[in-house]
């Protein structure tokens, strides 16, 4: 990623997107904490090989989860 240099609010959002990026994130296959990330929205497990789509920079978002609460809810019905 590019240094982010103009603006107080653009450098601390630079920041958390770096920290949430690099932060290691539990596997929904076989639960162990090993998912990172690839590239923009792909993370995989480094135990199982498994690959997810996610958010570009940590990987699950707000509406990820809203979305897969809908399909979970649309499956049920
Ligand atoms: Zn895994």
């Amino acid at each position: 990623m590019r240094s982010a240099k103009f603006g107080a609010s653009i450098r601390k959002l630079f920041s958390a997107a770096v920290k949430s990026q690099n932060t290691k994130y539990e596997c929904p296959h076989c639960h162990k904490i090993k998912i990172n990330r690839v590239s923009t929205s792909v993370w995989k497990c480094k135990s199982c090989d498994a690959m997810f789509a996610g958010g570009a920079y940590s990987f699950t978002t707000e509406a990820g989860e809203i979305s897969a609460r809908l399909v979970s809810e649309y499956a049920r019905s």
